[in-house]
């Protein structure tokens, strides 16, 4: 469920017309809807019994800071995975010890960082890692709570690019290393090991691997205590997928997170664990819409390409994952309104800069306005400069008010980043 419709004729963003802001803003603009976040974290903290259980908001999906202090004044943590996350999310007022530190390659200076912030839990990733932080934390005269990432060596997710769980990836300590990992970290004086973590794709929709990794969990934590070790913590990851084609029917959402906690019961309902979640893709991606003007057409013979003003580098999803978004017109088509076939493409010099192919939507006139639909999570987070573009500007809409809650960049600031070298100048 969202709250992005039809009224009047017009497509609205709660209680404001989508026009209206990009009127007054400008075009391309993300849209994001306060009661949609609310809703989206308010069914999953429910159903996975918080606050005795805790949320981390994995804020890589959306980090605007009117985002996080929306999810933080409901009692989300966040799961960050950069120094500069854990300042934005510090920033946005979530308190230190309501957040988590993932990443698969934290540098020195990061952890310091994180150990002097008092952050809640460090994910530990590699055995050197975890010496490292150790190490860190000692010379501070600290330990740092910490659980290590435990790949389960099952691969889930919607695309090649985003499964993390299988040995074949990057993410976590192997499974056959984690107990002796663990067993050392528990003698180490700088880091106080709570527990284990996993996460092992995005985009999932299916919960067989879900529920084959943690019971691979659950094995080892009772295989841990039994030679004597304390396992108070399971962070669970995210990864919790939302159907990108029926975004107007988010009925799957709330069951897909009905079934998620009965598994979650079912696997590990019988061990006194204290369970982290770090959902970010379920909590803001029906959540925004990226609003796009056509600025050309350019009719083929099988299709007729519609040129907007939006391209890849402000929404990468399509061609980095080969993301499917539906597309509203912002003006609603008439009920009976005859369909033709368009591509949607941004204006940039690469093939890939391509939204749709083969689309039916009604009959697209230049100047018209489009909503890519499901663009909350992993659009501006993931957007950049390329061919100096601006970045795009993001407004938060809250029943019948709204706020610019990032501004347009300028030319300025942008070039301004550059430096001549001396012997240029
Ligand atoms: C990306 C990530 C998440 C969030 O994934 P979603 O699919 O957006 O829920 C959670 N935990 C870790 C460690 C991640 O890297």
């Amino acid at each position: 469920m969202h709250h992005f419709d039809y009224r009047h004729g017009q497509l609205h963003a709660e209680d404001i017309a989508v026009a209206k802001i990009a009127a007054e803003v400008g075009t391309p603009v993300y849209i994001y809807s306060t009661a949609t976040l609310k809703r989206h974290y308010q069914v999953f903290a429910r159903a996975i019994g918080a606050p005795k259980h805790r949320v981390f908001y994995a804020m890589k999906a959306n980090s605007n800071q009117a985002v996080l202090a929306t999810l933080a004044a409901l009692g989300a943590g966040a799961d960050t995975v950069s120094e500069g996350e854990i300042r934005r999310a510090l920033a946005a007022g979530i308190p230190a010890d309501r957040i988590v530190f993932s990443g698969v390659g934290k540098s020195a200076q990061e952890l310091a960082f994180a150990v002097d912030a008092g952050i809640y839990q460090v994910n530990i990733e590699t055995e050197s890692e975890l010496e490292l932080l150790s190490r860190i934390a000692q010379a501070r005269g600290k330990r740092q709570s910490a659980v290590i990432r435990v790949n389960p060596d099952v691969g889930a997710g919607g695309h090649a690019k985003i499964t993390t769980g299988s040995s074949a990836n990057k993410f976590g300590v192997s499974f056959d290393e984690a107990a002796r990992i663990y067993a050392r970290a528990a003698n180490m004086p700088g880091v106080k090991m709570l527990g284990l973590a996993t996460h092992i794709g995005s985009l999932i929709m299916e919960l067989d691997d879900l529920e084959a990794a943690f019971m691979r969990m659950r094995d080892l934590t009772l295989r841990l205590r039994g030679e004597g070790l304390a396992v108070e913590r399971l962070d669970l990851g995210g990864g919790l997928g939302i159907p990108y084609e029926i975004p107007e029917k988010f009925e799957h959402g709330p069951d897909l997170i009905e079934a998620y906690a009965a598994m979650i019961e079912r696997t590990l309902g019988s061990l006194d664990v204290e369970r982290g979640f770090e959902p970010g893709r379920l909590i803001a991606g029906n959540a925004g819409i990226l609003v796009t003007e056509v600025l050309q057409t350019n009719p083929r013979p099988h299709t007729t390409f519609l040129v907007v003003d939006a391209a890849m580098n402000d929404l990468i999803r399509p061609a980095m994952y080969e993301a499917y978004h539906e597309i509203w017109p912002v003006k609603q088509p008439a009920a009976k309104s005859e369909r033709k076939t368009y591509d949607v493409a941004g204006p940039i010099c690469e093939s890939g800069d391509t939204f749709a192919t083969a689309r039916q939507l009604p009959e697209t006139k230049i100047g018209d306005l489009l909503a890519f639909m499901t663009a909350g999570a992993y659009g501006a987070t993931m957007s950049s400069t390329y061919n100096t573009r601006l970045l795009v500007p993001e407004v938060l809409v809250n029943g019948s008010e709204f706020a610019v809650v990032r501004p347009r960049t300028s030319f300025d600031d942008l070039i301004g980043l550059d430096r001549l070298p001396k012997w240029l100048g």
